[in-house]
């Protein structure tokens, strides 16, 4: 094709474009990788290859910021390689802080409300092989609104040869696609000929016996639908299967009055990319804890000032810690002891000397668990999200952390419209589903680091760092017009929805609860002025007397 040369020249900025875009997450992916591995020399190359890479897209594009970052990773790559290619706790943070820069910077140049932020969709598509093609359509249309690249199979060939050119993030293969069991023969043999190994949620329109769901586990099956397959289902195992790791490192208080005890606890630690603070003192612990608040505790049994089963109980007297696990690592063997040690309130025992590997998979297990204790206690249990109180808590952060870095910061407050109606005439479950796709649809569609929370019954709060007014209406505004696209079914009943929202600007003083309070106020305002719309708070455009509310 050929166009004329402003064209041209659009078709090729946008061809860069998607390569700084694709080169940020390749960085971001290196980088997430390391929770699984430990940093190296190998690791460091290639870190620092596609750093380079990034820059150089960068600059062709003209993309100042992802130019900066991308210089900033150098340095610290540099700092790193100085160190005897080792992190410490401070390049471990610098490298976060900086990929989570990365993470937060859309293109300067986009046209489309696309490229405002780096989406945060799958890269890959979901191929989809269902026995009903009626059902194929309408799930793929769903997830498709939800921003998900899909493709639909009609046969089995079609899928094999969908699979030798890309994998897909994951199949949907109906247990009775094309013929009766010929889902599980095409799962078999993905397994076996193309050696696959992409998560497969099977589906069956009628229940199926053990046998069937045993055959499914054993040909990869990762999840089992029965019945009504529908989009918010789909994407919840989706978000489940292909989730990307934590980007916040763990952190790891050791207490040893043994500083070179301790420096080579923290070298293993750092290695696996996990942040570290020592303390040679244990009665500064409490304290520490405090401003370090760390995942996990790793105690020394034997210490001059206090012992750590001591330690353990007065941490474990604070309500703040009584979640935070602790672990002893000491020379102490005889088991009577250990045992002893581990009744005040701790969670494991490793004995000097640990191998490297043994002490950085029980601490990252051991952290994990934590973390999703933790998030079970601050996050709503129909949609996974923040609740009220933790919410509040986060904005109440996300303003100092404005406030110290100079940032803009806008807060939003969304209410379904006329949600009664939706419980009145399709039923309460309906309402729930309506809700968690909500709750689904703003999870896709912003960034990892906005926070997003069900403030109420059918109310959610989205806080969005780094974010001036007029892109947190824009980006509000095309969540909200997708929204109310998308088509709820339920046993041959259709409807579809629309939310209102209110967006106000942190200026520097308010608390979350004012903050909340003027959000609320834009809120009520859209709803005025007609629901399905986003309205923005300013002082001059208080509520006409008459408002009614
Ligand atoms: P408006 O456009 O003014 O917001 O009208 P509305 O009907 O959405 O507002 P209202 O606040 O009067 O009603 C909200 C309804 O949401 C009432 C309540 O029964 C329902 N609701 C609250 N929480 C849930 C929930 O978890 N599930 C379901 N299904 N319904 C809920
Ligand atoms: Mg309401
Ligand atoms: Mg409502």
């Amino acid at each position: 094709m050929t166009g004329n040369p402003a064209q041209s020249l659009q078709r090729l900025k946008q061809h860069f474009a998607q390569r700084v875009i694709n080169q940020a997450r390749l960085v971001l992916e290196l980088w997430q990788n390391l929770s699984s591995t430990q940093w190296g020399q190998q690791e460091l190359v290639e870190m620092r290859e596609a750093a380079q890479r990034l820059l150089r897209y960068a600059e062709r594009f003209e993309q100042p910021v992802h130019v900066d970052i991308a210089t900033q990773l150098l340095d610290v790559l540099l700092a790193i390689e100085g160190n005897g290619n080792r992190l410490s706790s401070a390049t471990i943070e610098t490298m976060t802080q900086l990929l989570q820069q990365l993470l937060q910077t859309g293109l300067r140049q986009g046209e489309g409300i696309g490229q405002i932020f780096l989406p945060t969709m799958l890269r890959k598509p979901i191929y989809i092989a269902l026995q009903s093609a009626e059902q194929a359509q309408h799930l793929a249309a769903q997830l498709q609104s939800f921003y998900l690249q899909v493709c639909v199979f009609t046969d089995g060939a079609g899928l094999l040869a969908a699979m030798t050119k890309r994998h897909p993030a994951l199949n949907i293969i109906d247990i009775d696609f094309f013929a009766e069991n010929y889902g599980l023969e095409l799962a078999r043999r993905l397994q076996s000929e193309y050696e696959s190994s992409v998560p497969i949620l099977f589906y069956s329109q009628a229940d199926v016996a053990a046998q069937v769901r045993l055959a499914a586990v054993r040909v990869g099956g990762q999840a089992f639908f029965t019945g009504d397959i529908e989009a918010a289902n789909v994407l919840e195992k989706i978000e489940a299967l292909t989730s990307v790791t934590q980007t916040e490192p763990y952190r790891v208080l050791v207490v040893d009055d043994s500083k070179a005890q301790a420096l080579f606890t923290e070298r293993m630690l750092n290695a696996a990319g996990i942040v570290t603070r020592i303390i040679t003192d244990p009665t500064l612990a409490l304290a520490e804890l405090l401003d370090f608040n760390p995942d996990l505790i790793i105690l020394d049994m034997y210490m001059p000032q206090c012992s750590g089963p001591e330690l353990a109980k007065v941490i474990r007297h604070n309500d703040r810690f009584v979640g935070v696990p602790i672990i002893y690592l000491s020379a102490e063997d005889d088991l009577d002891k250990q045992l002893d040690a581990m009744s005040e309130g701790a969670d494991d025992f490793l004995m000097k000397p640990v191998k490297s590997r043994h002490l950085v998979a029980t601490v990252r297990n051991r952290a994990a668990r934590a973390r999703d204790l933790k998030a079970r206690i601050v996050c709503d249990s129909l949609t996974g999200l923040y609740n009220h109180t933790h919410i509040l808590q986060l904005l109440d952060d996300a303003c100092s952390r404005a406030q110290k870095t100079g940032t803009a910061l806008c807060f939003v407050m969304i209410d379904i419209d006329h949600f009664k109606h939706v419980n009145d005439s399709y039923g309460h479950p309906m309402g729930d589903k309506v809700i968690k796709s909500l709750a689904l649809f703003l999870k896709q569609r912003l960034r990892r680091t906005d926070y997003i929370g069900r403030y109420g019954g059918e109310e959610f709060a989205v806080i969005l760092p780094n974010t001036d007014v007029s892109s947190a209406r824009q980006v509000m505004n095309e969540i909200r017009q997708r929204f109310s696209e998308v088509r709820f079914s339920e046993q041959g009943q259709e409807l579809s929805c629309t939310f209102s929202a209110g967006v106000v600007l942190y200026d520097g003083q308010l608390d979350s609860a004012q903050l909340a309070a003027l959000a609320d106020q834009a809120l009520y305002a859209a709803k005025h002025a007609g629901r399905n719309q986003v309205a923005v708070y300013t002082k001059a455009a208080e509520l006409p007397p008459d408002a009614g509310y």
